[in-house]
């Protein structure tokens, strides 16, 4: 894997400045990764045979490459890999995984930056870099370099999981992801502005552009498209009902691009009376998938990337179907490449086609996190299959918390689900014994429910203030 590299004038020289518009061939990028509408009618027709023929050819340049990279070399040789060993795709198994705990090493090993990107801010002498970072919440986010052929790429990406969405150029699309170090508001707008023909509107989170705000640009400007979290979107309609006496459905929003994960789209849906897509992307490896039209699954952008499931116990690549850990390889990234990254994430492959007719495999949708997931004696539990049973019960408005504890003399553990209650009139007793018996059986296992009012859950959650919801609290030892 090189990067397109192309600066014309003397790099060598102390007064060069790698100019963007000259850092790359695009010409050539967008023949390689067809950005929207081209893609419709290239890439997304590929047969079998053709897709396995352009991985194969981007995995070994893309292998080659880390080789290249501190990281994976350590990596490897430490489970026992040569240059060589690897001879096409059949081999990718061979191949040690790593997740963000080896990334996380990978920084304290060598800091600010890590070893784990073939780029440092120096390279910026030789091409333009972006610096972004991983969404986290708590101490400092995990740094990421792009080359401009990375970011590039991100972008057109994007662009095509805007156009499956049914963005068409002239809508203007409000972007209520934050506005920061996080991809959250960035990537998108590189993406819409670039790919798209359609308007970037960078509202940002709540903590960027109050709410009400927000939502007096939406009417006085006609968007028609928002990005954001379910719990955000979920939030401005309920701020825009209760609270300014608008109907979110008076609004006109034709669609929603949120990341579904297990949230209810009927729910959002009936809201704002708008089609809900779900899209999976990661700060490491770009907009990975989308859904179309149809909203039967998320799309994979199989030319850039390779997505397995694994058994999370055993590491065993699963068959088609079946619920396992995502492990990530990229086959279009220069600057930090991913090769079997183990993202934690559940999902699962769709078996059947889709009727829009693109050939890609499709995951069916984010579980929930592997790392999210919490042992209640003995039982695997995932915060957002608690979120998916709240958002059920009519008189909750969806948010919930979770604390864990191990409590009593036996030291059990025991779940605590906190859910904010919206119907005044509900009897709190009724809600609790009903949401009890509902999360027995989502859940396999007993928890306490504890309904508080409306907004009793912010100082928790954050959702307010942060695009990144917190759910759970594991308290135990
Ligand atoms: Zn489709």
């Amino acid at each position: 894997m090189s990067d397109m590299t192309n600066v014309t004038n003397d790099p060598s020289s102390s007064n060069h400045v790698p100019w963007y518009f000259r850092s790359l061939d695009f010409e050539k990028l967008w023949r390689d990764y067809p950005p929207p509408p081209t893609y419709f009618e290239t890439t997304a027709k590929l047969s079998k045979d053709e897709l396995h023929q352009l991985q194969e050819e981007r995995f070994l340049q893309t292998v080659k490459r880390g080789w290249e990279i501190p990281f994976f070399k350590l990596h490897w040789e430490a489970h026992g890999m040569a240059p060589g060993d690897i001879k096409g795709l059949d081999d990718l198994t061979k191949i040690p995984v790593y997740d963000v705990n080896d990334i996380r090493k990978s920084i304290e090993r060598n800091p600010p930056f890590g070893d784990f990107m073939g780029i440092s801010p120096e390279d910026g002498k030789r091409m333009p870099l972006v610096l972004q970072t991983s969404g986290g919440t708590t101490g400092l986010p995990r740094p990421m370099l792009y080359s401009p052929q990375d970011r590039e790429t991100m972008a057109i990406l994007g662009g095509r999981r805007m156009a499956m969405h049914g963005i068409v150029p002239g809508d203007l699309v409000l972007v209520a992801y934050s506005l920061g170090l996080g991809n959250g508001g960035m990537a998108p707008r590189e993406a819409i502005w670039r790919y798209t023909g359609a308007v970037p509107v960078m509202t940002g989170s709540g903590a960027n552009t109050p709410t009400r705000r927000q939502l007096e640009i939406i009417k006085a400007w006609g968007v028609k498209v928002i990005l954001a979290f379910p719990s955000y979107l979920r939030h401005m309609a309920i701020v825009a009902r209760d609270e300014m006496g608008i109907d979110p459905k008076s609004l006109g929003i034709r669609l929603l691009g949120t990341h579904l994960g297990m949230e209810n789209r009927e729910l959002l849906e009936d809201l704002w009376g708008a089609k809900a897509f779900d899209m999976y992307g990661t700060h490491e490896s770009g907009m990975l998938a989308a859904e179309c039209q149809h909203q039967t699954g998320m799309h994979v952008m199989e030319d850039a990337f390779i997505l397995e499931m694994a058994d999370p116990e055993t590491g065993a690549i699963l068959p088609d179907g079946q619920k396992g850990t995502t492990y990530i390889t990229t086959l279009y990234k220069y600057g930090a490449p991913q090769i079997r990254f183990n993202v934690n994430d559940i999902s699962a492959f769709h078996t059947t086609p889709c009727p829009c007719g693109n050939t890609s495999r499709r995951l069916k949708r984010i579980f929930g996190r592997n790392d999210n997931m919490i042992k209640l004696r003995g039982v695997n539990v995932f915060p957002e299959a608690v979120g998916a049973a709240v958002l059920e019960d009519k008189r909750t408005n969806g948010e919930f918390f979770c604390f864990v504890d191990r409590v009593g003399e036996a030291g059990v553990d025991q779940m605590d689900v906190w859910i904010e209650v919206i119907d005044e009139s509900a009897d709190v007793s009724d809600i609790k014994q009903d949401m009890e018996r509902r999360m027995k059986e989502v859940l396999g296992v007993k928890v306490i429910v504890t309904p508080v009012p409306k907004g009793g859950l912010d100082k928790f959650t954050l959702t307010s203030q942060s695009s990144k919801v917190k759910r759970l609290m594991d308290r135990r030892q």
